[in-house]
């Protein structure tokens, strides 16, 4: 294993000209579907002044100011100053996207990373190098703690300032009308010490409306109503229609397991920035029951069932609706109207359903948690709206 990895990071080396004078790789720190990644000091940080800094007040990457190439008169100044202060090591995230990545998709990430440029709780993309195949991007390294190891022992407060550094980032990305698609927690970096978050990985990240085609959950109930009719009563046959005519549906499912909102199980082809905000909550849920994953389904059909048996068969065959969609189940541990989350986390943080009770804040969170995931998309709080919510005013200094 250890072997392999110091094979791959002598290939990547190899694969740029030049790679050993800019960037000193020092470890593998993620493994992913699409890519590795890698932490590597940035060894021309001080001649070019190219990193991206985080003030901590405001939160925002600023960039770094524009200088062309050091001349021969700046390189002596830089010189001096650096010879004055203690040079401090600049790392850098570099991130080598598989070659079997379609250019399509390679391009979409880059673009949507460099136009989320300055945004707050984003991390930022500093540049990228293409050798024939093979494409990296170059990211400030962000210092953070793998989510196993804290979630925890997160109070409620401390709770309340994850979620409000997530949904700094998600209002700040939807604004500019894009969906993250793939909100997790190892893809929001969070360090408890500083208690600061980066969101990464724009790989399946997509502009609103960009794949989109009219679907019955944007028409007013009445309009709904005239369209389903025909699928309930007509044609009065019970089970599945042996000449179905009705166009098959395609819709974008990209994301990961156990996050996916009820609008992407059910094929809902015009997707919004909300289905973030189902699988932000998802998170939230995650670490008030302590429970990782939270749900485990292998496939959609279970992913279905998951959510089903919490929110009871009555809403779950109304959410289905909502997008065309007919749910008839006989599991037996699909209850008609299921559990509350504070039922839930209750039984799952060993408390008595009966007898105990959630503390204030945590009702506060239950509550923000109810907005959260809620199944209706168009009923789910923004991330705008959800920065106003008293539990994420919990998270304000
Ligand atoms: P993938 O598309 O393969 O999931 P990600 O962009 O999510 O790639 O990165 C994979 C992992 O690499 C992350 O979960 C994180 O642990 C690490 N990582 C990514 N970007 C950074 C960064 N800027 N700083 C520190 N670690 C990072
Ligand atoms: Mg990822």
């Amino acid at each position: 294993e250890d072997d392999r990895v110091i094979e791959d990071m002598e290939k990547l080396q190899n694969c740029f000209a030049g790679f050993r004078q800019k960037y000193r790789l020092i470890k593998r720190i993620g493994e992913g579907t699409f890519s590795t990644v890698y932490k590597a000091e940035d060894l021309l940080y001080d001649s070019y002044d190219n990193s991206w800094d985080l003030d901590r007040e405001t939160e925002k990457w600023t960039p770094p100011p524009l200088k062309s190439f050091p001349s021969q008169s700046s390189a002596t100044l830089d010189y001096q100053s650096q010879s004055q202060r203690r040079r401090r090591p600049k790392y850098v995230a570099i991130k080598k996207i598989y070659v079997t990545s379609s250019p399509s998709r390679i391009l979409n990430e880059l673009e949507l990373l460099h136009d989320l440029r300055g945004c707050q709780s984003v991390c930022p993309l500093i540049t990228a190098f293409r050798w024939t195949d093979q494409v990296v991007a170059i990211l400030p390294y962000f210092r953070h703690s793998d989510f196993r190891e804290y979630f925890r022992n997160m109070t409620v407060p401390d709770i309340a300032i994850y979620m409000r550094s997530l949904f700094t980032a998600l209002a700040s990305v939807h604004s500019r009308n894009i969906l993250h698609r793939d909100i997790k927690p190892t893809n929001f970096l969070y360090d408890p010490a500083s208690r600061r978050g980066v969101l990464v990985d724009f790989g399946l990240a997509e502009r609103e409306g960009y794949d989109c085609k009219p679907c019955v959950c944007h028409d007013d109930p009445a309009t709904r109503k005239s369209k389903l009719r025909p699928l309930i009563n007509g044609e009065a046959k019970k089970g599945y229609p042996r000449e179905d005519t009705r166009p098959s549906r395609r819709a974008n499912r990209a994301g990961t397991r156990g996050f996916r909102a009820p609008e992407v199980l059910f094929k809902c082809t015009e997707q919004t920035t909300k289905i973030d905000i189902w699988s932000a909550g998802v998170i939230l849920l995650t670490i008030l029951s302590r429970r990782f994953p939270f749900f485990n389904s292998a496939d959609d059909v279970e992913a279905m069932i998951e959510i089903a048996t919490i929110f009871g068969r009555r809403r779950m065959q109304v959410a289905a609706l909502l997008h065309g969609c007919m749910l008839e189940t006989t599991i037996p541990t699909i209850g008609t109207s299921g559990f509350s989350f504070e039922g839930i986390i209750l039984w799952s943080t060993s408390r008595n359903e009966q007898k105990d009770q959630l503390a204030d804040d945590e009702k506060l969170a239950v509550d923000f948690l109810n907005r959260c995931m809620e199944m209706d998309p168009s009923r789910r709080i923004s991330a705008e709206e959800a920065l106003e919510h008293e539990f994420l005013r919990l998270g304000l200094d």
